[in-house]
């Protein structure tokens, strides 16, 4: 399995082809071309100088042949130096000629000194070969020319071990940074072994896709929930990956949309070869790269089998739950509000009593119907009903509901229908659900004025409904939590009007089972505007499978 792989990172040989082994071929040939033209040599010695000069040529040649180069020991700069200066001596020892190879030599040892180890080293090698031939001067080793070839032979030891010191010094820099390099490397390597554990370790199946869906890399999860044995290498996602719409296996995919951005999404799952069925909790991110985009994109998926079940329980329970409290809380409700009517007859103490238990028993009634509502809008199982909507219709049949009791407080309900409103293509009762709690918020929270329910066509060709409020509005710091459970504002203008926080988080809620968007704009004593963003259902398809593959295309195109 072709796994988060360690790449490699020690120094490969063609990467010592480098700036300085081309200085030093440079050099070679004009050593080489100066040696064989104009050099003043004994011709009694004629033949050595050539042969020596033959074998350097094919030293300098060799130095051009990647499959030279690629060997273990060839490429190394100790050997290249070594060979050179055992060639400069050989020079010296042949022709005797001092003053001439040890201005080449110091070149050389210049040029390699200031490449190794800047101006320092330049300084320190220049200053060393002056008080060396500041010596050979003063001990008049400049005449006769020609040397006796046992002070040649002493001459060229003691600048091998010059050279040899010089050497050490200057590979100890590449040593060390090999060292470096080597250590880097094993920590690399074992930083992304234990990556690879960590990922191997984790539940949740992982895979990184390229921008044409192949799949690049993936961890152990991933293989299982792909029911693959072998490598899923390079594979495309979608083949790997038998998506299909997890609930309402009858209704129409839906939400089918190119959304730009990370996708987060919940109602796919997988079927195994036993027919076992695996809820997934899907999310695409693109993979930013130190804020380097990528075409690659990263996808996590969960199981939730268990997590759905459960929840799948608890909403059962609420929906049993409220449902059967609804009866006796109405019967209580109507009871009380009869006992209230006839208040007069009570003493005081006990009809503000039975005025306090009426209170409650109406915001018990309110709390039950809500709690009721979202077990219905969590119950994934219910099929989605698709219906064509238009909005100037609905947005005029809830102001006429909600009519009497916004004249009541004094308030008109406009309605405002933008030019260019599509359909909407959605579930009904859902999107009246979010607007009556909307527009009972508008005309709970404001004293008089204008409610104004407004639709628009939206960036993606689907609709925005809105309803907009001159009441008390809402802070900053208030609207980042308006969708939260039981969220209600401290604000002593909320808390003197009932409520339960429910309505605002059932909005959310059913808004995700639309694909919708819900948010808020407001500012405080000014008023506030409430959105829904419906997307555009325009492409059903009847066949279910293929449309599934497209809303999974999509979603990774869109990212
Ligand atoms: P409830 O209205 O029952 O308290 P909601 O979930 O509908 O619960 O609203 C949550 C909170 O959001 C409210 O308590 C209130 O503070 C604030 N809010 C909602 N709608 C408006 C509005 N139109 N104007 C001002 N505040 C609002």
């Amino acid at each position: 399995m072709e796994r988060i792989q360690t790449k490699k990172t020690a120094c490969s040989p063609e990467l010592k082809v480098n700036n300085f082994e081309r200085i030093t071929r440079w050099m070679r040939w004009y050593v080489i071309c100066g040696v064989v033209l104009l050099f003043p040599f004994d011709p009694s010695r004629v033949y050595y100088l050539y042969g020596l000069a033959f074998v350097a040529i094919l030293f300098n040649v060799s130095r051009y042949f990647p499959v030279f180069m690629r060997s273990r020991w060839y490429p190394s700069t100790l050997l290249m130096i070594l060979v050179d200066n055992i060639f400069l001596a050989a020079l010296i020892a042949l022709t005797g000629d001092v003053v001439t190879l040890f201005t080449g030599f110091l070149a050389y040892t210049i040029i390699t000194a200031s490449y190794r180890y800047k101006l320092t080293g330049t300084l320190v090698v220049v200053a060393s070969q002056l008080i060396w031939l500041y010596v050979a001067h003063s001990q008049s080793w400049f005449t006769p020319v020609h040397f006796e070839l046992w002070r040649t032979i002493a001459l060229a030891a003691a600048v091998l071990a010059g050279i040899g010191i010089f050497v050490e010094r200057l590979t100890r820099l590449e040593r060390q940074e090999r060292d470096v390099l080597e250590r880097l490397s094993e920590d690399l390597e074992a930083g992304q072994k234990h990556l690879v554990t960590l990922l191997d370790s984790l539940n949740d199946a992982i895979f990184v896709v390229d921008g044409d869906g192949k799949i690049q890399d993936f961890n152990t999860a991933a293989v299982s929930l792909c029911n693959e044995d072998d490598d899923l290498q390079g594979k495309s996602f979608m083949d790997a990956l038998q998506l299909r719409p997890h609930v309402n296996q009858d209704a129409e995919p839906h939400n089918l949309l190119k959304e730009v951005g990370p996708q987060h999404r919940r109602d796919l799952s997988v079927k195994d070869a036993n027919g076992a069925v695996t809820d997934l909790d899907i999310t695409v991110k693109p993979v930013d790269l130190e804020g380097r985009k990528t075409t690659d994109f990263i996808i996590v998926c969960k199981d939730i089998t268990k997590e759905r079940s459960l929840d799948e329980q608890r909403n059962e329970f609420i929906s049993v739950v409220s449902h059967e409290l609804r009866t006796p809380i109405s019967i209580m409700e109507a009871a009380l509000s009869l006992v209230q009517f006839k208040k007069d007859k009570l003493d005081e103490q006990t009809g503000a009593l039975v005025v306090q238990a009426h209170t409650q028993s109406v915001f018990l009634g309110s709390l039950v119907k809500d709690l009721a509502t979202i077990a219905h809008a969590n119950n994934d199982n219910l099929p989605v009903q698709f219906e064509q909507i238009d909005a100037t219709v609905l947005l005029q049949q809830m102001a006429n509901d909600f009519k009497a009791s916004a004249t009541q407080k004094g308030i008109e309900i406009d309605v405002l229908i933008e030019e260019k409103t599509p359909l909407i293509l959605s579930t009904k009762s859902h999107i009246r659900e979010i607007l009556q709690n909307y527009i009972t918020n508008a005309i709970k929270y404001s004293k008089e004025g204008r409610v104004v329910l407004r639709a628009e066509a939206s960036k993606s060709g689907g609709v925005i409904l809105s309803v907009k409020d001159g009441g008390i509005g809402i802070t900053p710091d208030d609207q980042k939590h308006l969708f939260k459970k039981f969220f209600r504002s401290e604000d002593t203008r909320t808390r003197e009007r009932g409520g339960t926080g429910l309505g605002l988080y059932l909005c959310m809620e059913i808004a995700q089972r639309l694909n919708g968007k819900v948010w808020c704009e407001s500012e405080l004593n000014k008023g506030s505007t409430f959105f829904l963003e419906i997307p555009p259902v325009s492409h059903l398809r009847r066949d279910q499978k293929q449309a599934v593959k497209t809303e999974v295309a999509n979603l990774v195109a869109g990212v």
